[in-house]
Protein backbone atom coordinates (compact mmCIF):
# COMPACT_ATOMS: atom_id res chain seq x y z
CA UNK A 1 0.00 0.00 0.00
CA UNK A 2 1.54 3.33 -1.17
CA UNK A 3 1.84 5.84 1.85
CA UNK A 4 -0.69 7.74 2.95
CA UNK A 5 -1.42 11.70 1.69
CA UNK A 6 -2.48 12.37 5.16
CA UNK A 7 -4.04 11.68 8.39
CA UNK A 8 -7.10 13.14 8.67
CA UNK A 9 -9.51 14.70 5.14
CA UNK A 10 -13.11 16.61 5.90
CA UNK A 11 -15.31 16.36 3.67
CA UNK A 12 -18.16 19.35 4.16
CA UNK A 13 -21.71 17.57 2.71
CA UNK A 14 -22.93 13.80 2.91
CA UNK A 15 -24.90 13.81 -1.16
CA UNK A 16 -23.92 12.50 -4.04
CA UNK A 17 -20.79 14.22 -4.28
CA UNK A 18 -19.61 14.23 -0.46
CA UNK A 19 -19.90 10.80 -0.44
CA UNK A 20 -18.12 9.84 -3.93
CA UNK A 21 -15.53 11.64 -2.74
CA UNK A 22 -15.02 9.96 0.86
CA UNK A 23 -14.65 7.04 -1.25
CA UNK A 24 -11.73 8.49 -3.15
CA UNK A 25 -10.02 9.79 -0.57
CA UNK A 26 -10.09 7.04 2.03
CA UNK A 27 -7.95 5.31 -0.35
CA UNK A 28 -5.23 8.32 0.89
CA UNK A 29 -5.77 9.22 4.33
CA UNK A 30 -6.04 7.48 7.66
CA UNK A 31 -9.53 9.13 8.59
CA UNK A 32 -12.18 10.56 6.26
CA UNK A 33 -14.80 12.69 8.27
CA UNK A 34 -18.29 13.40 6.15
CA UNK A 35 -20.06 16.40 7.72
CA UNK A 36 -23.12 16.59 7.00
CA UNK A 37 -25.70 19.24 7.99
CA UNK A 38 -29.09 17.61 7.28
CA UNK A 39 -30.37 14.28 9.06
CA UNK A 40 -31.24 10.88 6.94
CA UNK A 41 -33.92 8.97 6.96
CA UNK A 42 -33.59 5.14 7.36
CA UNK A 43 -35.07 4.91 4.07
CA UNK A 44 -34.93 7.00 0.73
CA UNK A 45 -37.43 9.51 1.12
CA UNK A 46 -36.95 13.50 0.23
CA UNK A 47 -34.35 15.59 2.05
CA UNK A 48 -35.42 19.19 3.22
CA UNK A 49 -32.22 20.56 2.11
CA UNK A 50 -31.77 18.92 -1.09
CA UNK A 51 -34.63 20.23 -2.41
CA UNK A 52 -34.04 18.79 -5.99
CA UNK A 53 -35.19 15.18 -4.70
CA UNK A 54 -38.84 15.53 -5.75
CA UNK A 55 -37.73 16.17 -9.44
CA UNK A 56 -36.64 13.53 -11.87
CA UNK A 57 -32.97 12.61 -11.71
CA UNK A 58 -31.67 10.69 -14.81
CA UNK A 59 -28.50 9.40 -14.14
CA UNK A 60 -26.37 9.44 -17.36
CA UNK A 61 -24.46 6.46 -18.19
CA UNK A 62 -21.25 7.91 -18.33
CA UNK A 63 -22.17 8.83 -14.80
CA UNK A 64 -23.52 5.82 -13.89
CA UNK A 65 -20.08 3.96 -15.07
CA UNK A 66 -17.90 6.64 -13.09
CA UNK A 67 -19.83 5.41 -10.10
CA UNK A 68 -19.59 1.85 -11.06
CA UNK A 69 -15.58 2.23 -11.05
CA UNK A 70 -15.18 3.54 -8.02
CA UNK A 71 -18.00 1.48 -6.05
CA UNK A 72 -17.85 -2.29 -7.68
CA UNK A 73 -21.29 -3.38 -7.03
CA UNK A 74 -23.45 -0.02 -6.94
CA UNK A 75 -25.84 -1.01 -10.44
CA UNK A 76 -26.36 -4.74 -8.69
CA UNK A 77 -27.21 -2.39 -5.70
CA UNK A 78 -29.77 -0.15 -7.57
CA UNK A 79 -30.77 -3.10 -9.83
CA UNK A 80 -31.88 -4.96 -6.31
CA UNK A 81 -33.59 -2.73 -4.88
CA UNK A 82 -35.92 -2.15 -7.67
CA UNK A 83 -34.24 0.45 -10.24
CA UNK A 84 -35.73 0.14 -13.71
CA UNK A 85 -33.61 -0.71 -16.61
CA UNK A 86 -34.59 1.46 -19.77
CA UNK A 87 -33.13 0.68 -23.24
CA UNK A 88 -32.17 4.14 -24.54
CA UNK A 89 -33.69 5.42 -27.70
CA UNK A 90 -36.47 2.55 -27.63
CA UNK A 91 -38.19 2.64 -24.61
CA UNK A 92 -38.58 6.33 -24.55
CA UNK A 93 -41.26 8.52 -26.36
CA UNK A 94 -39.74 11.14 -27.01
CA UNK A 95 -42.28 14.08 -28.71
CA UNK A 96 -42.40 17.94 -30.10
CA UNK A 97 -44.26 19.91 -32.48
CA UNK A 98 -42.36 18.00 -34.90
CA UNK A 99 -44.59 15.00 -33.71
CA UNK A 100 -43.01 11.68 -32.51
CA UNK A 101 -39.56 11.20 -32.64
CA UNK A 102 -39.27 7.77 -34.53
CA UNK A 103 -37.50 4.99 -31.77
CA UNK A 104 -34.44 3.48 -32.70
CA UNK A 105 -31.94 1.35 -30.74
CA UNK A 106 -28.94 3.44 -28.38
CA UNK A 107 -27.26 0.48 -27.14
CA UNK A 108 -27.39 1.50 -23.84
CA UNK A 109 -29.39 0.36 -20.97
CA UNK A 110 -30.02 3.29 -18.29
CA UNK A 111 -31.10 2.63 -14.80
CA UNK A 112 -34.09 4.83 -13.92
CA UNK A 113 -35.15 5.49 -10.07
CA UNK A 114 -35.92 8.28 -7.82
CA UNK A 115 -33.00 10.80 -6.34
CA UNK A 116 -33.58 9.69 -2.99
CA UNK A 117 -33.09 6.08 -3.55
CA UNK A 118 -30.08 6.90 -5.87
CA UNK A 119 -28.17 8.99 -3.09
CA UNK A 120 -29.68 6.74 -0.09
CA UNK A 121 -28.52 3.20 -2.02
CA UNK A 122 -25.05 5.27 -2.83
CA UNK A 123 -24.14 6.33 0.69
CA UNK A 124 -25.09 2.54 2.17
CA UNK A 125 -22.87 1.26 -0.68
CA UNK A 126 -19.92 3.88 0.31
CA UNK A 127 -20.15 3.54 4.35
CA UNK A 128 -20.38 -0.50 3.46
CA UNK A 129 -17.36 -0.69 1.26
CA UNK A 130 -15.19 1.82 3.19
CA UNK A 131 -14.73 1.14 6.63
CA UNK A 132 -12.56 4.90 7.25
CA UNK A 133 -15.00 7.07 6.20
CA UNK A 134 -17.31 8.36 9.42
CA UNK A 135 -20.56 10.21 8.21
CA UNK A 136 -21.52 12.77 11.18
CA UNK A 137 -24.84 14.43 10.50
CA UNK A 138 -27.13 16.99 11.92
CA UNK A 139 -23.27 19.12 11.47
CA UNK A 140 -23.29 22.33 9.25
CA UNK A 141 -20.12 23.17 8.66
CA UNK A 142 -19.44 27.61 9.12
CA UNK A 143 -16.08 27.98 8.07
CA UNK A 144 -12.34 27.25 7.67
CA UNK A 145 -9.02 27.76 9.85
CA UNK A 146 -6.50 29.35 8.25
CA UNK A 147 -2.59 29.92 9.14
CA UNK A 148 -1.69 32.96 7.64
CA UNK A 149 1.75 32.50 7.79
CA UNK A 150 1.83 29.63 5.84
CA UNK A 151 -0.97 31.34 3.74
CA UNK A 152 -2.79 27.87 4.54
CA UNK A 153 -6.16 26.10 5.34
CA UNK A 154 -5.47 24.09 8.24
CA UNK A 155 -8.63 22.89 9.11
CA UNK A 156 -12.81 23.91 9.60
CA UNK A 157 -14.95 24.98 12.33
CA UNK A 158 -18.63 23.24 12.21
CA UNK A 159 -21.70 23.64 14.44
CA UNK A 160 -23.84 20.75 15.84
CA UNK A 161 -27.67 21.12 15.50
CA UNK A 162 -27.47 22.29 19.49
CA UNK A 163 -25.36 25.11 18.49
CA UNK A 164 -22.34 23.44 19.46
CA UNK A 165 -19.16 24.46 17.74
CA UNK A 166 -15.76 22.52 16.78
CA UNK A 167 -12.58 23.43 15.41
CA UNK A 168 -11.39 20.34 13.60
CA UNK A 169 -7.40 20.36 11.65
CA UNK A 170 -7.41 18.48 8.54
CA UNK A 171 -4.75 17.97 5.46
CA UNK A 172 -7.89 18.36 2.96
CA UNK A 173 -11.11 19.82 3.21
CA UNK A 174 -13.56 19.01 0.13
CA UNK A 175 -16.29 21.43 -0.59
CA UNK A 176 -19.17 19.27 -1.37
CA UNK A 177 -21.70 21.42 -0.27
CA UNK A 178 -23.67 22.05 -3.32
CA UNK A 179 -24.41 24.85 -5.46
CA UNK A 180 -24.80 27.47 -2.34
CA UNK A 181 -21.95 29.02 -2.84
CA UNK A 182 -20.26 27.65 0.77
CA UNK A 183 -16.93 27.78 -0.25
CA UNK A 184 -17.01 30.63 -1.67
CA UNK A 185 -18.17 32.22 1.15
CA UNK A 186 -15.32 30.77 3.75
CA UNK A 187 -12.95 31.59 1.46
CA UNK A 188 -14.37 35.31 1.10
CA UNK A 189 -14.68 35.27 4.93
CA UNK A 190 -11.29 35.17 5.46
CA UNK A 191 -10.27 37.58 2.73
CA UNK A 192 -9.35 34.91 0.65
CA UNK A 193 -9.27 35.64 -3.27
CA UNK A 194 -12.55 33.31 -4.77
CA UNK A 195 -12.30 31.82 -8.25
CA UNK A 196 -14.09 33.67 -10.60
CA UNK A 197 -17.67 31.98 -11.15
CA UNK A 198 -18.87 32.18 -14.81
CA UNK A 199 -22.49 32.42 -15.08
CA UNK A 200 -25.25 31.94 -17.38
CA UNK A 201 -28.79 32.68 -16.10
CA UNK A 202 -31.61 30.17 -17.40
CA UNK A 203 -34.38 31.44 -14.70
CA UNK A 204 -35.47 27.32 -14.93
CA UNK A 205 -39.20 26.41 -13.17
CA UNK A 206 -39.65 22.82 -12.56
CA UNK A 207 -42.31 21.27 -10.56
CA UNK A 208 -42.76 17.42 -9.99
CA UNK A 209 -44.56 14.97 -8.40
CA UNK A 210 -44.78 11.58 -7.66
CA UNK A 211 -47.56 9.42 -8.79
CA UNK A 212 -48.89 5.15 -9.58
CA UNK A 213 -50.10 5.37 -13.04
CA UNK A 214 -53.48 3.82 -13.65
CA UNK A 215 -53.11 -0.04 -15.03
CA UNK A 216 -52.99 -0.29 -18.78
CA UNK A 217 -50.98 -1.62 -21.60
CA UNK A 218 -48.41 1.27 -22.73
CA UNK A 219 -45.64 1.01 -25.62
CA UNK A 220 -43.25 3.19 -23.80
CA UNK A 221 -41.70 3.19 -20.19
CA UNK A 222 -40.84 6.61 -20.22
CA UNK A 223 -41.69 9.78 -22.13
CA UNK A 224 -40.08 13.42 -22.58
CA UNK A 225 -42.47 15.54 -24.65
CA UNK A 226 -41.50 19.68 -25.12
CA UNK A 227 -41.90 22.20 -27.54
CA UNK A 228 -38.35 23.16 -29.79
CA UNK A 229 -36.50 26.17 -28.56
CA UNK A 230 -38.24 29.77 -28.25
CA UNK A 231 -40.10 32.14 -26.04
CA UNK A 232 -43.08 30.20 -23.51
CA UNK A 233 -41.20 26.57 -24.58
CA UNK A 234 -42.46 24.14 -22.20
CA UNK A 235 -41.63 20.51 -21.30
CA UNK A 236 -42.43 17.47 -19.59
CA UNK A 237 -40.66 13.99 -18.47
CA UNK A 238 -42.75 11.09 -17.04
CA UNK A 239 -39.58 8.49 -15.99
CA UNK A 240 -40.59 5.57 -13.67
CA UNK A 241 -38.91 4.75 -10.53
CA UNK A 242 -38.81 2.04 -7.84
CA UNK A 243 -42.14 0.59 -6.51
CA UNK A 244 -43.90 0.65 -9.79
CA UNK A 245 -44.06 4.69 -9.43
CA UNK A 246 -43.27 7.49 -11.93
CA UNK A 247 -41.89 11.36 -11.23
CA UNK A 248 -43.35 13.44 -14.00
CA UNK A 249 -41.46 16.61 -14.20
CA UNK A 250 -42.33 19.69 -16.11
CA UNK A 251 -40.72 22.83 -16.43
CA UNK A 252 -40.65 26.14 -18.19
CA UNK A 253 -38.87 29.38 -18.51
CA UNK A 254 -38.71 33.26 -17.07
CA UNK A 255 -41.56 33.24 -15.72
CA UNK A 256 -43.90 30.53 -17.46
CA UNK A 257 -43.35 28.37 -14.61
CA UNK A 258 -45.50 24.62 -14.20
CA UNK A 259 -47.41 25.17 -11.17
CA UNK A 260 -47.20 23.49 -7.67
CA UNK A 261 -51.24 22.61 -7.54
CA UNK A 262 -52.71 19.22 -8.63
CA UNK A 263 -54.95 20.35 -11.53
CA UNK A 264 -53.06 23.26 -12.77
CA UNK A 265 -50.27 21.44 -12.78
CA UNK A 266 -52.32 18.40 -15.22
CA UNK A 267 -53.12 21.48 -17.30
CA UNK A 268 -49.21 22.74 -17.97
CA UNK A 269 -48.76 19.19 -18.81
CA UNK A 270 -51.84 19.59 -21.28
CA UNK A 271 -50.16 22.80 -23.21
CA UNK A 272 -47.27 20.46 -24.14
CA UNK A 273 -46.85 19.44 -27.62
CA UNK A 274 -48.58 15.93 -27.36
CA UNK A 275 -51.23 14.69 -24.69
CA UNK A 276 -49.23 11.28 -23.78
CA UNK A 277 -48.41 12.97 -20.08
CA UNK A 278 -51.55 14.79 -19.08
CA UNK A 279 -53.68 11.65 -19.79
CA UNK A 280 -51.60 10.10 -17.75
CA UNK A 281 -51.92 11.77 -14.97
CA UNK A 282 -55.32 12.24 -15.17
CA UNK A 283 -55.97 8.72 -14.34
CA UNK A 284 -53.10 8.18 -12.01
CA UNK A 285 -52.88 9.04 -8.67
CA UNK A 286 -50.33 11.10 -6.94
CA UNK A 287 -48.79 10.00 -4.33
CA UNK A 288 -46.97 13.29 -3.44
CA UNK A 289 -47.61 16.80 -3.47
CA UNK A 290 -46.57 19.04 -6.39
CA UNK A 291 -43.07 20.38 -5.65
CA UNK A 292 -41.70 23.50 -7.56
CA UNK A 293 -38.01 24.95 -7.67
CA UNK A 294 -36.69 28.06 -9.50
CA UNK A 295 -33.44 26.77 -10.80
CA UNK A 296 -31.75 30.42 -11.82
CA UNK A 297 -28.34 29.89 -13.53
CA UNK A 298 -25.56 27.63 -14.69
CA UNK A 299 -22.46 28.13 -12.57
CA UNK A 300 -19.27 27.57 -13.09
CA UNK A 301 -16.61 28.39 -10.75
CA UNK A 302 -13.04 28.27 -12.05
CA UNK A 303 -10.74 27.42 -9.02
CA UNK A 304 -8.05 25.71 -11.68
CA UNK A 305 -7.48 29.34 -13.02
CA UNK A 306 -7.13 30.73 -9.68
CA UNK A 307 -3.70 32.37 -9.20
CA UNK A 308 -3.46 32.68 -5.77
CA UNK A 309 -4.82 29.41 -4.45
CA UNK A 310 -5.18 28.49 -1.23
CA UNK A 311 -4.13 25.42 -0.94
CA UNK A 312 -6.20 22.49 1.19
CA UNK A 313 -9.72 23.20 0.13
CA UNK A 314 -11.21 21.89 -3.32
CA UNK A 315 -14.50 21.53 -4.95
CA UNK A 316 -16.36 19.13 -5.74
CA UNK A 317 -19.56 18.34 -7.46
CA UNK A 318 -22.25 21.19 -7.82
CA UNK A 319 -19.77 23.45 -5.51
CA UNK A 320 -17.38 23.23 -8.53
CA UNK A 321 -20.43 23.32 -11.47
CA UNK A 322 -23.88 23.45 -11.53
CA UNK A 323 -26.56 23.05 -14.80
CA UNK A 324 -29.91 23.66 -15.65
CA UNK A 325 -31.22 20.06 -14.48
CA UNK A 326 -33.23 19.70 -18.04
CA UNK A 327 -30.22 17.51 -19.31
CA UNK A 328 -30.01 15.55 -16.61
CA UNK A 329 -25.98 16.21 -15.87
CA UNK A 330 -25.28 17.01 -12.73
CA UNK A 331 -24.89 13.90 -11.08
CA UNK A 332 -23.00 12.35 -13.46
CA UNK A 333 -20.76 15.17 -13.14
CA UNK A 334 -20.02 14.96 -9.90
CA UNK A 335 -19.35 11.37 -10.40
CA UNK A 336 -16.50 12.19 -13.44
CA UNK A 337 -14.39 14.63 -10.96
CA UNK A 338 -14.87 12.34 -8.22
CA UNK A 339 -12.87 10.04 -10.96
CA UNK A 340 -10.74 12.96 -11.60
CA UNK A 341 -9.55 13.18 -8.03
CA UNK A 342 -8.86 9.45 -7.61
CA UNK A 343 -6.58 9.61 -10.85
CA UNK A 344 -4.92 12.42 -9.56
CA UNK A 345 -3.97 11.00 -6.12
CA UNK A 346 -3.22 7.36 -7.25
CA UNK A 347 -0.46 8.76 -9.87
CA UNK A 348 1.05 10.57 -7.19
CA UNK A 349 4.83 10.48 -8.19
CA UNK A 350 7.09 10.18 -5.45
CA UNK A 351 7.70 13.89 -5.26
CA UNK A 352 4.02 14.90 -5.45
CA UNK A 353 2.58 16.21 -1.94
CA UNK A 354 -0.65 17.74 -1.96
CA UNK A 355 -0.12 20.94 -2.74
CA UNK A 356 1.06 19.34 -6.18
CA UNK A 357 -1.88 17.55 -6.45
CA UNK A 358 -4.21 19.93 -5.76
CA UNK A 359 -3.81 22.16 -8.75
CA UNK A 360 -3.86 18.84 -11.39
CA UNK A 361 -7.47 17.66 -9.73
CA UNK A 362 -8.76 21.24 -10.24
CA UNK A 363 -7.62 20.86 -13.84
CA UNK A 364 -8.87 18.29 -14.05
CA UNK A 365 -12.15 18.14 -12.48
CA UNK A 366 -12.58 21.70 -14.65
CA UNK A 367 -11.84 19.58 -17.36
CA UNK A 368 -15.00 16.79 -16.80
CA UNK A 369 -17.02 19.55 -15.98
CA UNK A 370 -15.76 21.48 -19.21
CA UNK A 371 -18.35 19.03 -21.61
CA UNK A 372 -21.35 19.27 -19.65
CA UNK A 373 -21.07 22.82 -19.29
CA UNK A 374 -20.65 23.86 -22.70
CA UNK A 375 -23.51 21.73 -23.51
CA UNK A 376 -26.02 22.83 -21.16
CA UNK A 377 -25.18 26.26 -22.03
CA UNK A 378 -25.06 25.64 -25.90
CA UNK A 379 -28.11 24.45 -25.85
CA UNK A 380 -29.64 27.43 -23.14
CA UNK A 381 -28.94 29.73 -25.62
CA UNK A 382 -31.43 28.63 -28.14
CA UNK A 383 -33.80 30.11 -25.57
CA UNK A 384 -34.06 34.04 -26.18
CA UNK A 385 -34.39 34.47 -22.47
CA UNK A 386 -31.25 32.93 -21.35
CA UNK A 387 -28.63 35.26 -20.43
CA UNK A 388 -24.41 35.08 -20.48
CA UNK A 389 -21.74 35.47 -22.97
CA UNK A 390 -23.07 33.71 -26.29
CA UNK A 391 -19.37 33.94 -27.42
CA UNK A 392 -18.27 31.42 -25.90
CA UNK A 393 -19.34 29.92 -29.16
CA UNK A 394 -17.40 30.43 -32.09
CA UNK A 395 -19.52 31.50 -35.05
CA UNK A 396 -17.51 28.06 -36.27
CA UNK A 397 -18.74 25.55 -33.58
CA UNK A 398 -22.13 26.84 -33.36
CA UNK A 399 -22.44 26.54 -37.12
CA UNK A 400 -20.63 23.00 -36.80
CA UNK A 401 -23.32 21.89 -33.39
CA UNK A 402 -26.40 22.68 -34.95
CA UNK A 403 -25.24 20.38 -38.12
CA UNK A 404 -24.44 17.86 -35.90
CA UNK A 405 -28.12 17.99 -34.83
CA UNK A 406 -29.42 17.72 -38.27
CA UNK A 407 -26.94 14.97 -39.12
CA UNK A 408 -28.09 13.00 -35.70
CA UNK A 409 -31.69 13.11 -37.07
CA UNK A 410 -30.35 11.48 -40.65
CA UNK A 411 -27.34 9.65 -40.01
CA UNK A 412 -27.49 6.21 -37.30
CA UNK A 413 -23.59 6.72 -36.71
CA UNK A 414 -23.65 10.23 -36.23
CA UNK A 415 -26.82 9.56 -34.17
CA UNK A 416 -25.34 6.81 -31.97
CA UNK A 417 -22.22 9.13 -31.30
CA UNK A 418 -23.68 12.48 -30.40
CA UNK A 419 -26.08 10.50 -28.07
CA UNK A 420 -22.65 8.87 -26.43
CA UNK A 421 -21.82 12.64 -26.13
CA UNK A 422 -24.73 13.41 -24.30
CA UNK A 423 -24.56 10.57 -22.22
CA UNK A 424 -20.93 11.49 -21.20
CA UNK A 425 -18.85 8.75 -22.49
CA UNK A 426 -17.38 10.28 -25.10
CA UNK A 427 -15.83 14.30 -25.68
CA UNK A 428 -17.39 16.20 -27.90
CA UNK A 429 -13.88 16.36 -30.05
CA UNK A 430 -14.56 12.88 -31.19
CA UNK A 431 -17.28 14.23 -33.36
CA UNK A 432 -14.50 16.65 -34.54
CA UNK A 433 -12.72 13.66 -35.93
CA UNK A 434 -12.61 13.81 -39.56
CA UNK A 435 -14.60 10.69 -40.40
CA UNK A 436 -17.26 12.12 -38.60
CA UNK A 437 -16.79 15.28 -40.03
CA UNK A 438 -17.07 14.15 -43.07
CA UNK A 439 -20.88 12.56 -42.53
CA UNK A 440 -22.00 15.39 -40.75
CA UNK A 441 -21.62 17.41 -43.60
CA UNK A 442 -22.73 14.73 -46.19
CA UNK A 443 -26.09 14.85 -43.59
CA UNK A 444 -26.62 18.73 -44.76
CA UNK A 445 -27.80 18.01 -47.91
C1 LIG B 1 -34.87 20.37 -10.14
C2 LIG B 1 -33.57 19.63 -10.34
C3 LIG B 1 -33.53 18.48 -11.11
C4 LIG B 1 -32.32 17.83 -11.33
N1 LIG B 1 -32.29 16.74 -12.16
C5 LIG B 1 -31.11 16.10 -12.36
C6 LIG B 1 -31.04 14.96 -13.20
O1 LIG B 1 -32.02 14.55 -13.83
N2 LIG B 1 -29.83 14.34 -13.32
C7 LIG B 1 -28.71 14.77 -12.69
O2 LIG B 1 -27.65 14.18 -12.84
N3 LIG B 1 -28.75 15.88 -11.92
C8 LIG B 1 -29.91 16.54 -11.74
N4 LIG B 1 -29.94 17.65 -10.96
C9 LIG B 1 -28.68 18.13 -10.38
C10 LIG B 1 -28.31 17.33 -9.11
O3 LIG B 1 -29.33 17.46 -8.16
C11 LIG B 1 -27.00 17.85 -8.58
O4 LIG B 1 -26.06 17.95 -9.61
C12 LIG B 1 -26.44 16.93 -7.50
O5 LIG B 1 -27.32 16.85 -6.44
C13 LIG B 1 -25.09 17.45 -7.04
O6 LIG B 1 -24.71 16.76 -5.91
P1 LIG B 1 -23.87 17.48 -4.77
O7 LIG B 1 -23.56 16.42 -3.78
O8 LIG B 1 -22.79 18.27 -5.38
O9 LIG B 1 -24.86 18.56 -4.16
P2 LIG B 1 -26.20 18.35 -3.34
O10 LIG B 1 -26.87 17.09 -3.72
O11 LIG B 1 -26.97 19.61 -3.43
O12 LIG B 1 -25.73 18.13 -1.85
C14 LIG B 1 -25.09 19.10 -1.07
C15 LIG B 1 -25.10 18.57 0.36
O13 LIG B 1 -24.34 19.45 1.18
C16 LIG B 1 -25.06 19.67 2.39
N5 LIG B 1 -24.62 20.96 2.91
C17 LIG B 1 -24.83 22.19 2.37
N6 LIG B 1 -24.22 23.14 3.12
C18 LIG B 1 -23.59 22.48 4.13
C19 LIG B 1 -22.78 22.91 5.23
N7 LIG B 1 -22.46 24.20 5.41
N8 LIG B 1 -22.30 21.96 6.09
C20 LIG B 1 -22.59 20.64 5.90
N9 LIG B 1 -23.37 20.19 4.90
C21 LIG B 1 -23.84 21.09 4.02
C22 LIG B 1 -26.52 19.65 1.96
O14 LIG B 1 -27.40 19.39 3.03
C23 LIG B 1 -26.50 18.49 0.95
O15 LIG B 1 -26.69 17.24 1.56
C24 LIG B 1 -31.13 18.33 -10.74
C25 LIG B 1 -31.18 19.48 -9.96
C26 LIG B 1 -32.37 20.14 -9.79
C27 LIG B 1 -32.37 21.42 -8.99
Amino acid sequence: MTEMLGERAVVAGGSLAGMLAARVLAAHFRDVLVLERDTFSTTPIPRRLTPQSHHVHLLLKGGENAIGRLLPGFEAAIEANGSVLIRGGLDVEFASELGLAPRWDAEIDLHSQSRPFLEHTLRQCVLRATPNVELRTGQTVRGLLYAPDSHRITGLEFEAEGGERTRLEADLIVDATGRGEGGLRWLTALGLDVPRVDEVKVDFGYSSATVELAPGERDWKAVACGNLPRAGARGGVLFPIEGGRYVCSLGGRAGDYPPDEQSAFIEFAASLPRTTISDELRKATFVSDVHRMIYPANRFRRYEQLSSLVGRMIPLGDALCSFNPTYGQGMSCAALQAEALATTLESRGADDTLDTLIPRYLECAAEAARLPWRQANFNDFFYPTTEGDRSMFSEEETQFRVHLQVASARDPVVRKLANQMSQLLIPFERLLEPDIKARVAAAQG
